[in-house]
């Protein structure tokens, strides 16, 4: 990869996010918050749920992933981008890009769902695939790097990805006002380390906790011991949160910020993302179920509370979610 000047700066702050928060103004949907009496006679609490699930592209990636590449200089513009992943940062640098008129390059394995390639594709992307037994995918990147001059965009540990993810719980936060507590899912750390920036300064009393998947507690494990655990890949239907370890500069602003890290079952991610469907008629996918099952399932009892909650996204193939709803998922 080209080696980025950016590498050197120091970590985001609240400004940051403010700043993002103008550049994304108008290209970014500013998602409803959705609140629901049964959830809130479940709990005994005031939720407020930020539909992330809404927002362009289907996940809240497409904030970050727009602030980093309107933050380029001209010439790296011209050059483009690349990013590689299966998931929703990839249609987020996608679109982006050509909302930017910035060509991008999307590095995906060749057994990627025929649906994510077509998607990203749909939205402008060159989609480059690779063998994911046989090619290393950061090698490519590299060539495709060294030859056409393409920066790359990481999924969350980037600056400008961080500050750019925090503008959602900013939007949250000054729609309803302050809140006791602030849920946000956990992969490597992105929405969480934005998410903290944005509730410390605009709800300085607010707790914040990361939810993760009970397979794959890598950041509690982090968070915990104050060094980054590494785990294999975990097995959880909560594809977005699949990551084996957390980001060097999403960790030490998690670190300072939040309160606690906690877990949920994929059993509790079916079941929220079949209360959403049921009683919210919203389409939630297993990733962006995390935070709400926290509260839901009370494994941060919020009683009382006023309680944000992000919904991450809503990109969830429809056999599947078929499948989840009616209990036929294995
Ligand atoms: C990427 C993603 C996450 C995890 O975000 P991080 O910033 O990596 O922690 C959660 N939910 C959805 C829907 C995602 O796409």
């Amino acid at each position: 990869m080209q080696i980025q000047p950016q590498s050197l700066r120091p970590l985001p702050t609240y400004d940051d996010v403010i700043a993002a928060a103008e550049r994304i103004a108008g290209a970014a949907h500013r998602t409803p918050v959705l609140t629901s009496r049964t959830a809130d006679e479940r709990t005994g609490a005031k939720l407020f749920f930020k539909a992330e699930n809404l927002q362009r592209g289907g996940a809240f990636k497409f904030r970050g992933a727009y602030n980093a590449i309107a933050r380029l200089p001209d010439d790296a513009r011209e050059r483009g981008v690349v990013a590689f992943s299966s998931g929703n940062h990839a249609q987020a640098i996608a679109y982006a890009g050509r909302l930017q008129n910035v060509p991008a390059v999307i590095i995906m394995p060749k057994d990627a769902p025929a649906m994510k390639v077509a998607a990203t594709r749909g939205y402008g992307g060159e989609v480059v695939l690779y063998d994911r037994y046989a090619e290393d995918r950061e090698e490519i990147g590299r060539r495709l790097s060294a030859e056409r001059g393409l920066t790359l965009i990481p999924p969350y540990d980037h600056e400008d990805v961080i500050a750019g993810q925090g503008t959602a719980a900013k939007e949250l936060i000054e729609e309803v006002g302050p809140l006791d507590m602030l849920l946000v899912c956990v992969g490597g750390g992105g929405l969480l380390a934005g998410s903290a920036l944005a509730a410390q300064a605009l709800s300085p009393a607010c707790r914040i906790y990361g939810v993760e998947p009970e397979a794959g507690n890598d950041a509690q494990q982090s968070f915990r011991s104050g060094t980054i655990v590494r785990i294999p890949v975990p097995v959880t239907i909560a594809d977005g949160a699949q990551t084996t370890y957390i980001g060097q500069k999403t960790f030490p602003i998690i670190r300072a910020l939040v309160s606690d890290m906690v877990t949920v079952s994929d059993d509790m991610l079916v079941d929220t993302m079949r209360f959403f469907a049921e009683r919210m008629k919203i389409v939630v996918e297993p990733t962006g179920c995390l935070a709400a099952a926290a509260a839901l399932h009370g494994i941060v009892p919020c009683e009382g509370k006023r309680v944000g909650i992000i919904l991450s996204g809503g990109n969830v193939d429809p056999k599947a979610f078929a499948g989840f709803l009616s209990g036929t998922f294995t």
